[in-house]
């Protein structure tokens, strides 16, 4: 799908693709800096933020910021989307199928931020970006490479609220984040003064 911000937003708007529509109520697109080097994905939108139109500004949200924060990032400065774009009733996983009948607006959002690095927040988000076979427990912190992006999943902020001793693990996984993004803007200003 190739089509500019604006249309991608108002594709999304209007979408009925999935009957997740039917039980939400409004699209959360998703937010933040269209030229982001990272770009933060969870799974879907919960109460709050099928109430306000924004992604993860509610107990998690607010812990993604201080996620964000640790590493000296500001929410303004990433790309924050989910992989449906529609509340699921009682927050319940998206279906193989629902998650499909969306992903196509996220690849146009990959597609037009070209982020150099993802953070995949939860299982949801992992699975349906690097493979269904991703175990978060088993995978999380570890790097996957697609055409120069680099992916990494981690435990979803709400899974941190609800077992609190995951927070170390998920922490080693922002420094791990905080490096690879100083790693690859060195490599640009590299290949930027080789190319001068
Ligand atoms: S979840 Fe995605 S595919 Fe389903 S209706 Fe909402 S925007 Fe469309």
């Amino acid at each position: 799908m190739r089509v500019s911000w604006e249309e991608l937003y108002e594709r999304i708007g209007a979408c009925e693709r999935c009957g997740l529509r039917r039980g939400c109520t409004q699209t959360v697109p998703g937010e933040g800096d269209i030229h982001a080097r990272l770009m933060c994905i969870g799974e879907g939108p919960g109460a709050e933020e099928d109430r306000l139109g924004r992604p993860f500004v509610g107990a998690s949200g607010q812990l993604l910021d201080k996620m964000l924060a640790a590493i000296d990032l500001h929410r303004e400065q990433v790309y924050i989307a989910n992989i449906v774009k529609c509340r699921p009733p009682q927050n319940r996983q998206p279906s193989p199928e629902e998650a499909e009948a969306c992903l196509p607006y996220l690849r146009a959002q990959v597609a037009l931020i070209r982020p150099r690095v993802i953070l995949l927040l939860g299982a949801t988000a992992a699975r349906n970006t690097i493979g269904p076979e991703v175990r978060i427990t088993r995978d999380r912190g570890r790097w996957v490479e697609r055409k120069g992006v680099w992916m990494m999943p981690t435990y979803h902020p709400s899974a941190l609220l609800r077992t609190p001793s995951l927070k170390r693990d998920a922490w080693t996984d922002l420094q791990a984040v905080r490096e690879k993004l100083r790693e690859l803007e060195q490599e640009g200003e590299r290949i930027v003064h080789d190319e001068a």
